[in-house]
């Protein structure tokens, strides 16, 4: 076996024990329960800086989780932190309007197509909340499609066959609607019609079945939850089509894409332009925003107070701050350029490592976010239920053996890398040659 860089985690193991006294399961998120380290318990990090993240008991790790993608200049960012330590000084919020709000939903106007007005939130699943809501409001309608494996956060609206159980799925081209959890009301479920993605029949059907009558349409338009599937060519085109045609909303959830896979996000990248999107995780650069923007006719009754939207904490002076410096540097196409380039540079390690040892798997997404994905026959996924044939122990074995390797990636095989602009050559060749040493490992419990 390969040397491993990783020490003790003992430490790790004890906080755990001690917070299961106090926080409910030991976790304050119940996607964390799976962020398991080589042994059965979470890993306690403390810190982080630039690329590189560090536990408790004193290991270092090269992350590609990012906090889901959040920490899109890296951990600790210098053009962030002299600033957002003045604002702690003067005051983190006042629940008031403030200067920095202005300047983001000015920033956030100038590079996203659909932005032509901008509301702001604490969390992605809130500002999904006042999309839909807004969409709903807007449009009279309470029915909401949605796309089978993708997630949009963990409110009742949306918290809907987002990784339904094979067993609960129904027919394919007309799947159940699943609630994510029990406590999930009957009537919200029954709003929420589910549809598989990149199945143009499936999507044309189900807006002849209820034609004129989703209030909006919501996706991933590169599916981060669902092991970072991409959308077939022309597939987004024909869902902008069919809601403008049944008056539908079309929502692009960029939680995950926003300011990410370029300045303008996924619907640059793919020049669909959505009506109302979504944006959290790397608008923040390490802080807690969101936003929900859209064009202006769906954005108006928010301006007059006919629809509602509130929150104390919606763009503090600290949050905003963090999120205009962010985008300051994600407007320079250069930045986003490096993380796509170095993000490219894993996939193509990936790919041949896995060509060199003989492991069948596909590597899919884009640089910035991707993931990969071992299916029997080495191809892509394309949607939800081409996930059921995944190897999900070797997912395992892999993100193992990386973190033996001093590299972190997200515990879920369904979730996906995220790359930050702060991963210098020599960390990129070191996660490159962990990758190498992680196949050959898988190679080796085959024989
Ligand atoms: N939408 C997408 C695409 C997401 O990835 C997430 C979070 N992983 C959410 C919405 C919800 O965001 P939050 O966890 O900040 O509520």
């Amino acid at each position: 076996a390969a040397a491993s860089s990783l020490g003790s985690t003992e430490l790790s193991a004890s906080w755990f024990e001690r917070a299961k006294r106090s926080l409910a399961g030991g976790i304050s998120s119940s996607s964390r329960l799976t962020s398991t380290g080589p042994d059965p318990y979470p890993l306690y990090m403390r810190s982080g800086s630039g690329a590189r993240i560090r536990d408790v008991d004193g290991n270092e790790y090269l992350d590609y989780l990012l906090s889901y993608g959040s920490a899109v200049l890296g951990h600790a960012p210098p053009e962030l932190t002299g600033e957002l330590t003045k604002v702690l000084a003067t005051g983190t919020m006042f629940g008031t309007c403030n200067v920095p709000e202005v300047e983001l939903a000015e920033r956030i106007q100038e590079m996203v197509p659909c932005a032509e007005l901008v509301r702001f939130a604490n969390s992605g699943s809130e500002a999904v909340q006042g999309a839909i809501r807004t969409a709903r409001g807007v449009t009279g309608r309470s029915r909401v499609l949605k796309f089978e494996g993708h997630y949009h956060g963990w409110t009742d609206t949306l918290a809907i066959s987002n990784r339904p159980a094979p067993e609960e799925t129904g027919p394919h081209d007309a799947p159940h609607s699943v609630p994510h959890s029990p406590g999930i009301p009957t009537g919200v479920v029954a709003d929420v019609v589910v549809c598989p993605w990149n199945d143009p029949e499936s999507l044309r059907a189900v807006f002849a079945a209820h034609p004129a009558e989703f209030a909006a349409a919501i996706c991933e338009p590169i599916v981060a939850n669902n092991a970072c599937t991409m959308p077939d060519p022309g597939f987004l085109d024909l869902l902008r089509d069919l809601c403008t045609a049944h008056g539908t909303a079309l929502v692009f959830d960029e939680v995950c894409t926003g300011f990410r896979t370029g300045p303008g996000g996924a619907q640059t990248l793919f020049g669909v332009r959505p009506d109302l999107a979504v944006f959290s995780k790397a608008l923040g650069g390490g802080l807690p925003i969101a936003a929900f923007a859209g064009v202006r006719e769906l954005m108006e009754p928010l301006a007059t107070g006919y629809v509602k939207h509130g929150g104390t904490y919606n763009s503090s002076p600290l949050c905003a701050t963090a999120a205009s410096l962010t985008l300051a540097r994600l407007a320079d196409p250069a930045v986003t350029g490096r993380i796509e380039a170095t993000g490219q540079r894993i996939m193509e390690a990936i790919r041949r490592a896995a060509k060199d040892h003989g492991v069948p798997c596909a590597v899919q997404g884009v640089g910035a976010m991707f993931q990969v994905v071992f299916t029997p026959d080495g191809t892509p996924t394309r949607a939800y239920r081409d996930t059921f044939r995944l190897d999900r122990h070797r997912y395992d074995a892999f993100r193992h053996h990386l973190l033996l390797q001093g590299v972190h990636t997200n515990a879920y095989g369904l979730a996906c890398w995220f790359v930050s602009s702060a991963v210098t050559p020599d960390e990129l060749d070191r996660t490159c040659e962990a990758i190498d040493v992680a196949f050959a490992g898988l190679a080796g419990d085959d024989d």
